[in-house]
């Protein structure tokens, strides 16, 4: 199946304000993609509108969140149902400071409702929560929801780069990276390749990564992640 689980629109500042996620998702479409999670910064405020243009285009669809921790790490994040998503998105805002978004200099941060229209979002959406990535699974989880690091093979923002090594303690069922394996991952992860697209270009020049779910929803990832190496060979 093809998928990208790694997606900003116009809410992430860095996002460009082409990725109105009814053109996100028509552009997932146009690209043959069966199966995508909206993930932008601290926020699952745009997962409503993407997944009704999902409904309406035929693209299966994850909500999500990127989370930014305490330890300036991205995870992802992402959960059964939008009731979820926006649950943890209310509990998330709780553990982000108020620092105003200088538009000029991060660029705007565009919530678009299910109808079109646009909302700005004021709190800069790229600072850290005060959440641990020691925490965030198990939180993400009460949530009924899956975790891990994001681009583990990037320099910024990615877990290699901040910590050094992977945490012993750190219980995530994958990790995402965008373009190779890093040393130091510890055996049995399920390994998740994701553009991280913030403009329309780069998701369509990524084309989609083939992941073999059994089907197009959080069951079909939940499934394939959970399911140990063992099972699969059966
Ligand atoms: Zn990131
Ligand atoms: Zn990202």
């Amino acid at each position: 199946m093809k998928t990208d689980l790694h997606l900003h629109s116009c809410l992430s500042p860095c996002g460009s304000d082409f990725m109105d996620p009814y053109d996100l998702v028509g552009m997932a479409r146009i690209c043959g993609l069966e199966l995508i999670a909206l993930t932008d910064h601290n926020s699952a405020k745009n997962c409503p509108a993407a997944a009704e243009a999902a409904r309406r285009y035929g693209v299966g669809f994850i909500p999500g969140i990127e989370v930014n921790t305490s330890e300036d790490i991205h995870c992802v994040c992402y959960f059964p149902s939008l009731e979820a998503a926006m649950e943890f998105d209310a509990m998330l805002e709780k553990h982000l400071p108020f620092i105003p978004n200088r538009a000029d200099i991060f660029g705007e941060q565009k919530i678009i409702h299910i109808d079109g229209s646009p909302e700005i979002e004021h709190n800069l959406l790229l600072t850290g929560c005060d959440i641990s990535i020691m925490d965030l699974p198990q939180i993400a989880a009460e949530y009924g929801g899956l975790c891990w690091p994001a681009h583990v093979d990037r320099d910024a923002n990615g877990l290699f780069a901040v910590l050094g090594a992977w945490p012993e303690d750190l219980c995530t069922p994958a990790a995402e990276i965008r373009e190779y394996r890093p040393d130091g991952l510890p055996e049995g992860l399920k390994i998740i390749q994701a553009s991280d697209s913030h403009d329309l270009e780069s998701l369509s020049e990524a084309g989609g990564f083939e992941l073999p779910l059994e089907s197009g929803d959080f069951a079909g990832l939940y499934k394939y992640i959970m399911e140990k190496e063992f099972e699969r060979k059966e």
